[in-house]
This record gives structure tokens, sequence and C-alpha cells, in this order.
């Protein structure tokens, strides 16, 4: 078992030590980093905020009033602006579209926490899995993974979270990497500014709750997002993650049709977007790994893949 893992335990089992565990791991993360750094020199510019930040561990609950406000808020909102709930799983914005958005932002100087893709330089692929748990795919999901010997990472939406908290202790337990998906699965640019913040917040909290960590990774529903959106992530000391290869597997086209899409696009330092509910990308899995390792790809989470980051801190396909 990997030091990550016993940490994770250890915190899930006494939140009182999430602090400490947490520190622990990222001192870890940035001494196992530190030769990568080396080898890398110099580094490519520009440079980006880090990709890990021990402060983000500071557990900051949502007070209760403000919670009750911002649920009443959203009850109200799912009444007036129906298309800001996209229904699990829903449509995403295309890569291609973030990719020039960014490249966009990039060039005016805005340097925003954002993970695209991994080191284009090692062959690893992160499978991430949005929108679970779910109490009766997930469990499923989890033993095809394990039996498949492959870590992935989960993007967890805060109130399916809350319904199943059992399920976020056994997806780390297994050696899986966990992110905020927000807690109502909401478009973030629909809402008003001031709710985008405490609704990240809360799906923290929920995981949390769930299993005494916070995570540092965090994805928008539909990948809508704004430099706000980003912005209130970054001040949660979270970075926003989006992907290279989205096969659109939330409508279901067909087992060979995901996969072909996978299989075709696939590159080094791939974020790949599935999602954790959709039964053709199941069965797909076995097949989609055994190529993949044939053709020499190791499935890798978002932290470990993070850790490769520092040459290339922009992710650019
Ligand atoms: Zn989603």
């Amino acid at each position: 078992m990997s030091t990550k893992n016993l940490l994770l335990r250890h915190s899930a089992r006494r939140p009182g030590a999430t602090c400490l565990g947490v520190a622990l791991l990222c001192a870890l993360s940035l001494l196992r980093a530190a030769p990568e750094r080396r080898k890398s020199e110099p580094p490519q510019k520009p440079s980006a905020p880090p990709l890990t930040h021990p402060t983000s561990l500071t557990p900051s609950p949502v007070p209760r009033a403000q919670a009750e406000k911002h649920r009443q808020r959203i009850g109200a909102l799912k009444q007036s602006r129906p298309e800001a709930f996209p229904a699990a799983p829903e449509r995403m914005a295309p890569s291609p579209e973030i990719e020039a958005r960014m490249e966009a932002e990039r060039q005016e100087g805005l340097a925003l926490p954002i993970i695209l893709r991994g080191n284009p330089n090692r062959r690893e692929i992160a499978l991430t899995f949005d929108d679970g748990p779910h109490p009766l795919f997930t469990p499923r999901l989890l033993d095809l993974l394990r039996a498949l010997r492959v870590k992935a990472t989960f993007f967890l939406v805060g109130k399916k979270v809350d319904n199943a908290p059992y399920l976020v202790a056994r997806i780390l337990q297994e050696g899986h990497d966990v992110g905020n998906h927000t807690y109502d699965h909401v478009n973030l640019t629909r809402i008003p500014p001031d709710m985008v913040e405490t609704e990240i917040r809360l799906g923290n909290d929920a995981i949390l709750r769930a299993c005494g960590m916070l995570p540092v990774f965090f994805r928008p529903p539909g990948g809508q997002y704004d430099i706000e959106t980003v912005r209130a992530a970054q001040k949660l000391r979270m970075t926003t993650v989006f992907w290279t290869d989205d096969p659109a597997d939330y409508l279901s086209p067909g087992e060979n049709i995901i996969e072909t899409r996978l299989l075709t696009h696939v590159r080094n330092g791939a974020v790949i977007l599935v999602h954790d509910g959709i039964e053709q990308t199941f069965r797909i899995l076995p097949d989609l790994v055994a190529r993949l390792r044939r053709a020499g790809y190791r499935f890798v989470t978002l932290s470990e893949m993070a850790q490769h980051l520092e040459a290339t801190p922009f992710a650019r396909r």
C-alpha cells in the first residue's frame, strides 16, 4: 500500500488529523516532484500557480445559516432557471473550445490554476469519472477498476456524496482520487456570482464529512466556466481540471463509437472525461485499458499526473 493511501486512510478515520496528513502528503509530493524538476530544467514559461496547496486542507465549512440560505436560493433557481441544472450526465463544452479560450486567457497574462493535460513527455493517462457517486453503479465500477488495476479520479457531486458517503471512503481506500463537481451539479455561469464560491465550498464540505479529506481538484459541471469560477476555486486553493478527450459517453452513442473516439485521439498526458453511471463506458473499459496498455500507457490519478506538470504548467495539446 502506498504512503498516500495510508495517509488518506489515517485522515479518514481521524478527521482531526486531516491537516497533518495532508501537509505530509503535500510535502511528500513535493519531495517526489523535486527530481523531475531538476531533470526538466529549464522550466517552460509562463509559470502557473502551484498545483498543491497545504492551506487547502484547512477545513472552513459553510456556516449553517449561510448553507440554509443557499439551499433556499438554489431551490428558487431550479424553478426559475431549470437550464442551469443539467441532468446528469450533461452535454460538455467542447475541449478544443476550452483550450482556445485558455490560450487566449494565457495571452492576456492570466495565470489561472487550470489543468487540461498532463505532461506530454510522459506516457500517462488520467481516467476521470464525473457525476458520482451512485449507490448501485459506483461499487460495480470500483470492482472493475480494482480487477483492471487501474487508478482513476472521481469528480463527485456533493448532494450525491451526502446520499452515499461510504462510497467516498471506499474510492479513496482503493487508491483513487476524488475531486469536487459542485454540490448541486449546477452550471456556475448561470447562477448569481455570489453563489459560486458557496456552491463549491458545500461540495467540499460534503466530501470532508464523508472521508475527512478536502479535495484539491475541481471540475465545473458541463465544463462551463468563467474567470470568476476559476478564481472562486483558486480562492479555496483548488485547481480547476478540464480534459483532453471527451467521447460524449453521456449520449450513449454505442460502445464501439466511444472506444474508437478515445483510441483515435488519446495521447501522452491525456485526461479522459467519462461518466460514472454510463453502462456503455463500463463495458468498454476492459478492452480499452488493455489496448492502451499495449500502446505503452500507464493509468494515473490526477494527483500523480500533477506531480509532473512543473515543466508544463499550462497543459497544452
Ligand atoms: Zn457533471
